[in-house]
């Protein structure tokens, strides 16, 4: 074959920076591109994984590329293919989890793991330390559920097995280690594998097998890895054991973007690199193409609050468009409301709603936005949230499905025994558990053993049977059916369908949409294009790679990608994304920077990367709203403009006043209260002057709560938020509006 000349792949390099050019290009060695937000970081890996294959004659089959979400890694396959004009099959792209799943799905046997192995998400993790804790007899204050499996995932993710903890005589962690070490076997016992372990099995796996570990080093020519500054321990061991001396490896990252610290991530993995895999080339891209001016000045000039970063320049040749908007809420209605009333103007404007994002620190967040959205017909997409997989219809029918798959697997079991009530009552779970536990079976046995030896009769023995017999018959009936098929059998037979069928209101038709959705998931499983689903094949041989699918997915795959929505997401689930409008709510001390951060600078100095992050994410307009007023976890409290606004450049920032009207620069507001609103409003001398967040009554309207006055005398208007008419604007000379 003939030597391609770098000319008649130029379509590779077209679009490309000298920069740019050069990363994609390298020879094949190790290198780092180490770059600011929006200098194409992402981009170069998916050009150079094209230089490799169309340049270097690399075959597919020797590329493994690491993506943060499963997203991305779809995103990745789908531009590569459009870039090379060919279908790629044989790729290995997606994250760190899905990659080692797959590895030890293939290899189940020498990871001494069941074949039908089933992932648990941290949901099941925790549920089952409380199990522990509760069968063990261990005071769940002195040693709290979230903490012990904190514990467990931390020594997971440094690669430590219970007995290479050091616990160096100290009872409470001796305690932590031995929980650690019951937790495991539980696991061993039930074929469970958390996504820690997904991770270290899979390192332990090419570790432990010279023979397996010479195969994958001759097979991966090159590595590459996505937002490298996120990687913990455990995944630099990994790609490193991975690579050997022979693979080329190309990472790319920025360690002003790193925001995974608190779960054991290590910037310093970009600093290992450069000293630890030979001859690292590093290249730093400086030109962003992402955000106006004003949107990058902003964010240039909050990092730089931050010490020890590796420094970067990044410049943009671009507009400097419209300065950031910031709007004080009164309370978070308020704030809600402008940032929908804003939206709403947006898509007037021409905007599609997909290209508008609204990013918050916390989940807990979405809910006001989402209702407001909601009460305003405007339609969303949550990611991160609650999300599809997570729900708990879905993961009841997921139970169901597993127990098909895996009698032993003893968190399915627990979930659905009595779901939907069958009269099994929690004293007989309690049986069955402490039985399962003194004899070291599964719940399943104990729950035979139970009913076989009479400890069990009555009417909990006969509930006992039925379900017993219920998961037999559906594993018999759905024998041969296609896999959309045994979903569908298993929500009707199971009963699912009918209890939420028979639960009141929305919530309960909602429930059964899902359940409805998720055999359309699956029909779009078994005829879909991934790695996994290309193995499936149709029937119940489609079942387990669907569940670990779904496991995977869980993480951030909604139903209707293509449903024109605007997009709400926690920061952290904004990492590598870019949208048009971007809004970042709850810009409040406490809130953002987070009050458990506050204390310790190196925790204030992620949060405020992790504020970089969501200001990059913008590319022609950016807001930024608080709210004066806040309801968090059940009370009122006030709230105080975020320092990240103070340390933005004044002259970047102005305040919006209501419907987009600019009342005044953002300087004279920079009191401690944060920006100030027009705080009270009267008709006319002596009328009653009312004020923000007053009760009034209205004749008509009913009661409701002040949000926003504008004006004095006869043209002082306000709004008010009524209970179930919802905002008005009235002009208070006319309105009859009483306080209260
Ligand atoms: P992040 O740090 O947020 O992950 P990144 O460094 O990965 O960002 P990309 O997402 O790859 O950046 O690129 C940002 C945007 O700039 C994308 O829309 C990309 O298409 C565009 N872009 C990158 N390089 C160029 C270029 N040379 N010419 C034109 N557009 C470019
Ligand atoms: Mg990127």
């Amino acid at each position: 074959m003939d030597d391609v000349s770098p000319g008649d792949v130029s379509p590779l390099l077209d679009d490309l920076n000298p920069a740019q050019r050069e990363a994609v290009s390298a020879p094949q060695g190790n290198m780092l591109v180490l770059a600011g937000a929006g200098s194409g970081k992402t981009r170069v890996l998916v050009h150079r994984i094209a230089w490799l294959m169309q340049v270097e004659r690399l075959s597919p089959y020797a590329i493994l590329a690491v993506t943060f979400t499963n997203k991305a890694a779809r995103e990745m396959r789908t531009r590569l293919e459009a870039l090379l004009g060919l279908s790629l099959r044989n790729i290995w792209v997606g994250t760190f989890h899905s990659i080692a799943h797959r590895l030890l799905r293939t290899h189940w046997q020498d990871a001494r793991l069941p074949q039908h192995f089933q992932i648990i998400d941290s949901d099941d993790q925790l549920r089952l330390v409380k199990r522990l804790l509760k069968d063990h007899g261990i005071d769940d204050e002195r040693y709290p559920p979230r903490q012990v499996q904190y514990f467990i995932s931390g020594c997971k993710e440094e690669g430590l097995r219970p007995h290479q903890v050091q616990t160096h005589g100290d009872a409470y962690l001796g305690q932590m280690v031995e929980l650690y070490e019951r937790y495991q076997l539980t696991c061993e016992r039930g074929g469970l594998v958390d996504f820690g372990e997904l991770l270290l099995r899979s390192l332990e796996l090419l570790r432990d097998n010279p023979r397996l570990l010479a195969h994958y080093r001759e097979r991966f020519a090159h590595l590459l890895v996505d937002e490298f500054q996120d990687t913990n321990t455990l995944q630099y061991a990994w790609l490193k054991l991975l690579a050997g001396e022979q693979a080329g490896v190309t990472v790319v990252g920025d360690d002003d973007q790193s925001i995974y610290g608190w779960r054991g991530a290590r910037v310093e993995n970009i600093r290992r690199f450069e000293q630890e895999f030979k001859n690292t080339h590093t290249v730093r891209l400086e030109q962003n193409y992402r955000s106006t001016s004003a949107i990058l000045d902003a964010a240039n000039a909050l990092i730089s609050h931050n010490a020890g970063r590796m420094g970067k320049e990044l410049w943009t040749a671009g507009v400097k468009g419209e300065p950031i908007s910031v709007y004080a809420g009164f309370n978070d209605l308020d704030e809600a409301r402008f940032i929908v009333d804003t939206i709403r103007e947006k898509v007037d404007e021409g905007f599609h709603r997909r290209e508008i994002a609204i990013l918050y620190r916390s989940n807990a967040q979405s809910r006001v936005l989402e209702e407001t959205l909601i009460r305003q017909g405007m339609p969303y997409r949550i990611y991160g949230g609650q999300r599809f997989y997570e729900r708990l219809e879905i993961k009841n029918a997921l139970a169901y499905l597993r127990l098909l798959l895996n009698r032993d697997d003893d968190a399915s079991l627990e979930r659905v025994i009595n779901v939907p009530a069958r009269g099994i009552g929690t004293r007989t779970v309690e049986i069955l558990r402490e039985r399962a536990r003194s004899q070291g079976v599964s719940l399943w046995q104990a729950l035979h053993d139970s009913v076989g030896d009479g400890t069990c009769k009555g009417r909990a023995g006969n509930a006992l049977s039925a379900f017993a017999n219920l998961i037999e018959r559906l594993d018999n009936d759905t024998a041969g059916l296609r896999l959309h098929e045994i979903i569908t059998h298993v929500n009707e037979i199971s009963g699912l369908i009918d209890h939420h069928r028979n639960e009141k209101g929305e919530k309960g038709q909602a429930r059964v949409e899902n359940l409805e959705e998720l055999v359309n998931a699956a029909r779009a499983f078994t005829q879909g294009e991934t790695p996994l689903m290309q193995e499936a094949g149709e029937g119940a041989a489609a079942l387990e790679p669907f569940l670990a699918e779904a496991a995977l997915n869980a993480g951030d795959h909604e139903a209707d990608e293509f449903e024109d929505c605007v997009q709400l997401m926690t920061l952290h689930s904004a990492k590598g994304l870019e949208f048009p409008v971007v809004f970042i709510a709850g810009v409040e001390e406490g809130l953002f920077p987070h009050k458990m951060s506050m204390e310790e600078p190196g925790r204030l100095e992620e949060e405020r990367r992790l504020c970089y992050v969501g200001v990059t994410r913008a590319m022609h307009k950016l807001y930024l709203t608080y709210a004066e007023l806040r309801r968090l976890h059940g009370k009122e409290t006030f709230q105080r403009a975020s320092r990240f606004l103070r340390e933005l450049p004044e002259e970047l920032l102005e305040e919006v006043r209501l419907r987009g009207q600019i009342s005044r620069p953002v300087t004279a507001a920079r009191s401690s209260r944060g920006l100030a609103q027009q705080e009270s409003v009267t008709a006319g001398d002596g009328l009653p002057t009312l004020s923000l967040g007053q009760r009034v009554s209205h004749p008509l309207f009913g009661e409701g709560v002040i949000l926003n006055a504008e004006g004095q005398g006869e043209r002082a208007r306000v709004q008010v938020s009524f209970e179930g008419e919802g905002d008005k604007w009235l002009v208070l000379g006319f309105a009859k509006l009483t306080p209260l």
